[in-house]
């Protein structure tokens, strides 16, 4: 059997989800969209049930995969219905709503239900992606209000730059959000990761982490709170062959990365057909049976070649970590220009194994 796997440390995940909850003083939706980003939602759904608040999705059709697996906790849609003929399973299935346009808001007005829904309305208080504009919102809320369809309803916003700390524009969306909201007398929710992490200033009723639940920092610097999260998955594998080289002979595709010295190579059953980023470049940690050194030489479909020089002692079946607690995905992430969010969600083909303690 191919040695590539990830794990899944569901004790972490529940840490990480406690200190959300116990850093905002504040109800926690844990966000498992993406399959809980790429650490699969059922399972992160059930380990979470007991204590949950409630989860978000992205869409009606995650929200029932987690109903039909026996899940009764609340679920948010947090970019609502794509038309209007999924009301009638929203209401049936009891979840939460979120409306952020108009033509969301008049098809839940014209709807035939029979229960009135929970609701969260969105404002665009300076993304730009989707929400209600200002001057639109107050009025959006008074016909919720007005409308048998609609029970409670929500406040919501969302942070385009929160991950960047010395950003004003966080600040900025708050007092936009403030200064519409008024007095309107309801729960607000504005706080995704890097706002539970860094923006204690931001009020909030409920928060919606995401990234932080599977224990990868939202932000480029080392950051305090974020250090106390716990990383979920751990990607490994093993090597399945080993050769020296001397000086001076290329590696891989390409043949763009030349050995500097007689090197010892270890090619690891691992690839980006596997999730792995094809653009992580030479020098991306690696551990291998618990030591650091580094990838070398293109990643390839099935297969990457790290540095085993320095590392005597390793060789055939040896372990390889990618990403888990002692190299961060985040750091991986970096390396090869993009986020811990995106690196998760590309995770395919190894299986994932599920640990509880
Ligand atoms: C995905 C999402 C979140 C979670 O964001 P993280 O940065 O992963 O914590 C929160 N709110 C909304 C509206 C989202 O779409």
């Amino acid at each position: 059997m191919r040695p590539a796997r990830a794990l899944i440390d569901l004790n972490a995940l529940r840490h990480n989800y406690r200190l959300a909850r116990e850093v905002s003083a504040a109800k926690a939706l844990a966000v498992i969209k993406a399959d809980a980003y790429g650490h699969g939602a059922v399972r992160c759904a059930k380990a979470l049930q007991d204590e949950v608040d409630g989860f978000a999705v992205a869409c009606i059709e995650e929200a029932l995969e987690l109903r039909e697996a026996g899940i009764r906790a609340p679920i948010l849609l947090l970019e609502g219905f794509f038309e209007a003929a999924e009301l009638e399973l929203i209401e049936q299935k009891d979840f939460w709503c979120v409306v952020h346009s108009l033509w969301q808001l008049e098809a839940l007005e014209r709807a035939q239900l029979n229960r009135a829904l929970t609701v969260w309305l969105k404002l665009d208080s300076g993304m730009h992606r989707v929400g209600f504009h200002p001057d639109d919102y107050v009025a959006a809320h008074e016909r919720l209000q007005t409308s048998s369809n609609v029970g409670k309803v929500v406040l919501m916003s969302h942070f385009a730059r929160a991950d960047e700390l010395d950003c004003s524009r966080s600040e900025e969306q708050l007092e936009a959000f403030e200064q519409v909201r008024g007095g309107i007398d309801a729960e607000i929710s504005l706080r995704n990761s890097p706002s539970v992490l860094g923006w204690p200033q931001v009020p909030s009723d409920w928060v919606r982490p995401g990234i932080m639940l599977y224990g990868a920092t939202p932000f480029e610097q080392p950051q305090a709170l974020a250090s106390q999260l716990q990383p979920v998955m751990t990607l490994e594998s093993k090597i399945i062959s080993v050769r020296e080289l001397p000086a001076g002979e290329p590696v891989g595709y390409a043949g763009s990365f030349v050995t500097e010295r007689p090197t010892r190579v270890g090619v690891v059953a691992m690839g980006y057909a596997d999730g792995y980023p094809r653009h992580a470049p030479t020098g991306t940690p690696v551990a291998v049976d618990g030591q650091l050194t580094r990838l070398i030489g293109r990643v390839s479909m099935d297969m990457i070649t790290v540095d085993l020089t320095d590392l005597p002692q390793a060789g055939l079946g040896s372990r390889v970590e990618f990403w888990g607690k002692q190299v961060l995905a985040s750091d991986v992430a970096s390396r090869a220009g993009t986020i811990p969010y995106q690196i998760f969600c590309n995770l395919r083909r190894v299986p994932l194994l599920y640990s509880e303690d």
